[in-house]
């Protein structure tokens, strides 16, 4: 089914006929859109959540303009279903209010209408002019970044401010028809991810457009046109410049959404991966093994995702800064005396602090993950009681999963990996024994020895 729709969207695309055609100047604002006819494209009210299309229509025949925009047609257009529905208009958020009941405005710098049907929301942004189109110098810093992007504007205007060709198609509710200013229908058929303008400009402006680039090249299978490419090698560097909460974000898009190897690897292929996890990339340079580990857990966690179980950074976060927090931990404990499990928690207390400046992760994150990490330890002890009681520990699942990760591409011994995957499944008798412990229905069992109580004094 879904096959036939992508061949289908190329007979489409082909075919496509073209009402208005693009002037030559380049000039953003005099440029006319491609308007591709219902009949010429393959996007259907079908697939397009009832909510929006709620919305859409309700903008409409309030005599306002309204367009799905960006992913979601793009992903419609390749036979995929979007996430999430975005609507833009040239109806300002507090008319989008006046519209819907359930609608709430959010956003300081620039302000964006929620439309709410149960649990899913509508985003409704209006129209906004490019930032380097209202004042270029007052816009930007000194890097080139945008710091102010809240003028509104037309939607001739609001195209050329969104980053890559296949992410500024317009589907219009009112003859179905989709409005392309960039020839964003031509690389979402090429595959291609292109950015529109000046790649360079465009990156300094929002570094976070490289990572962008890489995660849409990842989930749809693009190719990221060499001109980005190009420009992508001397800015990855700035990438540091960009609030950590934001690469929290991004780090969350890139990694679970079910393409998490092959994102990594595009990272690394473009010197991203480094700029997010600097300490991690020192590691993969030097040691194979932690390499292959790393992999195993990206294709896990791929594999989980794909069968629809949930998946929390704290569990990849804690693979990859797994290395960096070993050794220094082995370096706390040559210097002072404690066991290892305490010299993990440091040492992970310590790096999860140098990570923040990069990625800022919260601490209901990071706080399961030093205990994850930290328990590590407590499978090399197979006997006692309790070494038995560990499977109750709120924290075993996540760490026995991280334990077993690492028997896989051989940095622990199988045979321990096997125990504990074994004792998980057994009897409780069968487990007593397994743990060496007596059994607990056998006759063998042994008297509690009492404890010595010490006897209050009487003085
Ligand atoms: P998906 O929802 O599948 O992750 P998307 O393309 O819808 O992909 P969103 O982050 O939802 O991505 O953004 C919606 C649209 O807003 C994009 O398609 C793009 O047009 C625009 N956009 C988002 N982030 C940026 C950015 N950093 N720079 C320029 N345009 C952006
Ligand atoms: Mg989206």
């Amino acid at each position: 089914m879904l096959k036939a729709k992508r061949l289908d969207l190329a007979v489409f695309l082909d075919q496509a006929v073209i009402i208005r055609s693009m002037k030559d100047s380049k000039d953003p604002g005099s440029v006319a859109p491609k308007i591709i006819p219902r009949a010429a494209h393959n996007v259907s009210r079908k697939d397009i959540s009832k909510s929006a299309l709620k919305v859409l229509y309700r903008l409409h025949e309030a005599g306002y303009q309204s367009f799905l925009v960006g992913g979601c047609v793009r992903d419609t257009m390749l036979g995929l279903h979007p996430k999430d529905f975005d609507v833009a208009t040239n109806a300002t958020p507090d008319e989008v209010r006046a519209l819907f009941g359930n609608c709430r405005l959010i956003g300081r710098r620039f302000r964006l209408a929620h439309v709410r049907f149960g649990r899913e929301i509508i985003e409704t942004a209006t129209f906004r002019a490019a930032a380097n189109h209202v004042d270029d110098d007052s816009a930007h810093d000194h890097e080139g970044r945008i710091i102010r992007d809240n003028v509104y504007g037309t939607i001739d205007e609001d195209v050329w401010r969104r980053d890559f060709t296949c992410n500024a198609l317009y589907y219009n509710i009112a003859d179905f028809s989709i409005w392309d200013y960039v020839d964003g229908v031509k690389d979402v058929k090429r595959k291609r991810i292109v950015m529109i303008g000046d790649p360079q400009k465009r990156l300094r402006e929002d570094p976070v457009r490289m990572l962008r680039a890489v995660r849409f090249a990842a989930k749809l299978g693009f190719t990221i046109d060499d001109t980005v490419v190009k420009a992508m090698r001397p800015n990855a560097a700035l990438l540091s410049n960009v609030p950590a909460a934001r690469i929290f974000d991004e780090f969350l898009k890139l990694f679970q959404s079910g393409f998490a190897e092959r994102t990594f690897e595009l990272l690394w292929e473009h010197h991203l991966f480094g700029e997010m996890f600097p300490a991690t990339e020192e590691e993969l340079l030097k040691d194979r093994k932690f390499a292959a580990f790393v992999r195993a857990a990206l294709r896990s966690t791929d594999r989980r995702v794909a069968a629809g179980k949930s998946v929390t950074p704290m569990f990849l976060i804690g693979v990859f800064l797994w290395l960096p927090i070993k050794k220094l931990a082995e370096v706390l404990r040559a210097k002072e005396k404690m066991t290892e499990s305490q010299s993990l928690g440091l040492a992970a207390y310590e790096i999860v602090a140098r990570q923040q400046g990069r990625i800022s992760m919260p601490r209901r994150f990071t706080v399961p993950m030093r205990e994850m990490l930290a328990l590590q330890p407590r499978f090399t002890t197979v006997r006692g009681k309790r070494a038995m009681n560990f499977l109750e520990h709120r924290r075993f699942r996540a760490a026995y999963d991280f334990m077993a990760l690492q028997a896989e591409v051989g940095l622990l011994d199988n045979e321990l990996a096997k125990f504990w995957t074994d004792v998980q499944t057994q009897s409780p008798d069968e487990r007593a024994q397994s743990f060496e412990l007596q059994s607990h229905s056998g006759e063998k069992r042994q008297p509690r020895r009492r404890r010595r109580r010490k006897r209050p004094q009487v003085s």
